[in-house]
């Protein structure tokens, strides 16, 4: 005899079955692409290898045409392009139309976005609006045996990796913050199928206007701890703000950003912008020095993917030394000024 047909296993094939492919919303303003796209397009094309399936990039925006070769060079197969005026500026409305027209059109089985201003407010919008699951800031992507996406990213503040799965919907919908995947290596040499769309949205079925873009001025003196090569951080064990200054030596030495764990932030010895880890930046640089920082879950996430940690504590039991490359067990006043030292006489 046949084993009883689950109708509910049923249901959910023929829900889930149209959809393939892999999908890499690329983010851009006035045509220049974000780089969390092109990092997205590297586990973008894990995951379609994986899946069997081609990895497409979807380019909505004006004057855009470009941004598809672009793709092409970090790995993407096909490109959707949307290229229209009404598409200029990010605005919900006609971006959230044309996603979800190029959804229901095509069905990916996975959507990837940034974890960014645009890629938060768009995800969210169309996974509402397609009815399917959404995981947010994933710090980790894979695919199981039975094709559906596993989402990991930590949860309940930090305190457990959970990895979420959307078994029942499609597309499987995930945002990843700038700087948490690598970025691939760039092949100018690559080419792909470009795939013109003809969507288009009348201004008039838009609420929203841009009237003005005001550019923040202080941007470009703001230091950039997310996209920094070397960072020295300071956590509780700097004891007071006038501390920073040994950091801020080591710093300049290694022509580095000083950057800082959430106690060093609360306590307001350091700007919110530079704090690393979970509610704080994601980084991955060359070098991290971690200074009196104990390496709690919620900070390591953030900085964990550093390509070298060097850990100066003076607690031998310190979890950062858990992920340290170098652990110096020691006082953080007497090894920094060291350090600084001993690099200006090389
Ligand atoms: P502590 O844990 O107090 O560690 C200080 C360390 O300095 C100790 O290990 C000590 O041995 C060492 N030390 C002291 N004096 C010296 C000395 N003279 N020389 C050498 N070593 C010395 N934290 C973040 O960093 N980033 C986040 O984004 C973040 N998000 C959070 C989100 C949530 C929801 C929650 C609940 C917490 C979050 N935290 C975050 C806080 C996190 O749990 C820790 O409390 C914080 O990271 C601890 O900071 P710290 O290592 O500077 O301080």
């Amino acid at each position: 005899a046949l084993p009883e047909v689950d109708e509910e296993e049923l249901e959910r094939r023929r829900r889930i079955d149209p959809y393939r492919g892999v999908w890499v919303f690329v983010e851009q303003n006035d045509g220049e692409p974000a780089r969390v796209s092109w990092e997205l397009m590297g586990s973008g094309r894990q995951l379609a290898d994986s899946l069997d399936v081609e990895l497409f990039a979807v380019i909505i925006g004006s004057n855009v045409g470009h941004l598809a070769q672009e793709a092409f060079c970090y790995g993407a197969d096909c490109a959707y392009v949307l290229d229209q005026p009404v598409f200029a500026r990010y605005r919900t409305e006609p971006y959230l139309e044309a996603m979800c027209y190029l959804v229901d059109k095509y069905k990916p089985e996975v959507v990837l976005m940034g974890a960014t201003g645009m890629g938060r407010d768009l995800a969210g919008a169309v996974a509402t609006r397609v009815k399917t699951g959404l995981t947010a800031d994933c710090t980790g992507l894979g695919i199981d045996d039975k094709r559906n996406l596993m989402q990991t990213r930590p949860a309940f503040g930090g305190n457990i990796m959970a990895t979420i799965m959307c078994d029942k919907f499609r597309p499987q919908m995930a945002t990843v913050r700038p700087h948490v995947m690598p970025l691939p290596e760039r092949n100018p040499a690559a080419t792909g199928l470009v795939l013109p769309e003809g969507f288009d949205i009348s201004e008039a079925a838009i609420f929203s206007r841009v009237l003005e873009v005001i550019t923040d001025k202080s941007g470009k003196d703001r230091v950039d701890v997310a996209g920094a090569e070397f960072i020295v951080s300071g956590g509780r064990g700097l004891m007071a703000k006038e501390n920073f200054a040994i950091l801020e030596e080591l710093a300049g030495e290694l022509g580095a950003v000083v950057g800082g764990s959430r106690s060093a932030v609360d306590a307001g010895w350091l700007p919110p912008d530079r704090q690393v880890g979970q509610t704080g930046k994601t980084v991955r640089p060359k070098i991290y020095i971690a200074c009196g920082i104990s390496g709690a879950i919620q900070h390591l996430v953030g900085m964990q993917d550093s390509d070298v940690i060097i850990a100066i504590n003076r607690d031998p039991e310190a979890p950062i030394f858990e992920v340290a490359t170098f652990g110096i067990v020691g006082d953080l006043f007497d090894v920094v000024p060291a350090l600084t030292m001993r690099i200006r006489e090389l």
